[in-house]
């Protein structure tokens, strides 16, 4: 195992934190070597694996980033757009592959990501799960084949507390789709019908949302022709799919120079 990468997990009491916590864990190919949280919580300074509720891990939780990041290899980092941006030039300065999953990064922070990238491995991505990375890729590919003969609709459904629609992953598949067709999203884009909406305009890009439960997430992509209609569908049921992307992505970025890479270069698709 020493001879296995050494990762740091930050945000380490958030939800997907302790996922990654307990997946690294869990694998033989990489080892847990640091643990971070903010100042003053609770944490800090206590056994992380007891912090769970489980057995002793061995490794500490600290409130001292750089410290933790210069003992490792890599750090996977879903937190806050103001702390990854602060983590990544210090997990550039430590030379660790810093592993991105914190989502709603405005264009400056994008800039300071790029930044430290010069010096360092980033892997960036919005969704970490191999299959929606996959089937983004996919529906680029399908896009491209068909001509706008084809309806294609993003129809996604995730739990009740999700606050925003279209989800980030529609996103993603709409564009990927509009990136095949050779349009912008932007003007294909048609989001929310109600009411009467007169007849679907031809080559545009619908997006429709369901609300309920506990849904981890589900999105379907289809192309609906006259007489016939193809569906890519990618369901997720458990939040472990983001955390084993992002373990497959520190390990991956370990044999890379420095730069701001994301899922697909991870997948080699
Ligand atoms: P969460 O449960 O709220 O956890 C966030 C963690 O980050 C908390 O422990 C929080 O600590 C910590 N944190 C926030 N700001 C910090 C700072 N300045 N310094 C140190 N720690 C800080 O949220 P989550 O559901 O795990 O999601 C975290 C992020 O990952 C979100 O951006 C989410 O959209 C994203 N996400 C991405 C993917 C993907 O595949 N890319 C999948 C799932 C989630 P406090 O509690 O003290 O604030």
């Amino acid at each position: 195992m020493q001879n296995v990468p050494g990762l740091v997990v930050t945000g380490a009491s958030g939800r997907m934190g302790q996922m990654l916590i307990r997946t690294i864990a869990a694998s033989d190919k990489a080892r847990l070597v640091g643990c971070l949280e903010r100042s003053g919580h609770p944490w800090v300074g206590r056994d992380v694996g007891e912090c769970m509720g489980g057995a002793a891990l061995g490794v500490l939780v600290t409130d001292d980033p750089l410290e933790a990041f210069v003992q490792a290899q890599g750090v996977i980092d879903f937190t806050a757009p103001a702390a990854t941006v602060e983590f990544a030039a210090l997990a550039a300065q430590a030379r660790a592959v810093h592993v991105i999953g914190t989502t709603g990064l405005d264009p400056v922070q994008i800039a300071a990501i790029e930044a430290a990238a010069r010096h360092a491995v980033i892997v960036r991505a919005g969704n970490m799960s191999l299959g929606v990375n996959l089937l983004v890729r996919l529906t680029q590919k399908v896009a491209q084949a068909l001509d706008a003969d084809w309806d294609v609709e993003v129809v996604e459904a995730h739990h009740r507390m999700k606050v925003d629609a279209p989800s980030g992953t529609a996103l993603m598949l709409g564009q990927a789709a509009a990136n095949g067709r050779g349009v912008t999203l932007d003007s294909a884009m048609v989001s929310g019908r109600d009411g009467i909406t007169g007849a679907r305009e031809r080559g545009t890009i619908g997006f429709s949302a369901i609300r309920g439960g506990d849904v981890v997430g589900e999105h379907d992509v289809i192309f609906a022709a006259e007489g016939e209609r193809i569906v890519l569908r990618h369901l997720a049921t458990d939040r472990a799919i983001f955390a084993r992307g992002a373990l497959r992505a520190a390990l991956w970025g370990q044999d890379q120079k420095p730069g701001h890479y994301d899922m697909m270069d991870v997948l080699g698709i």
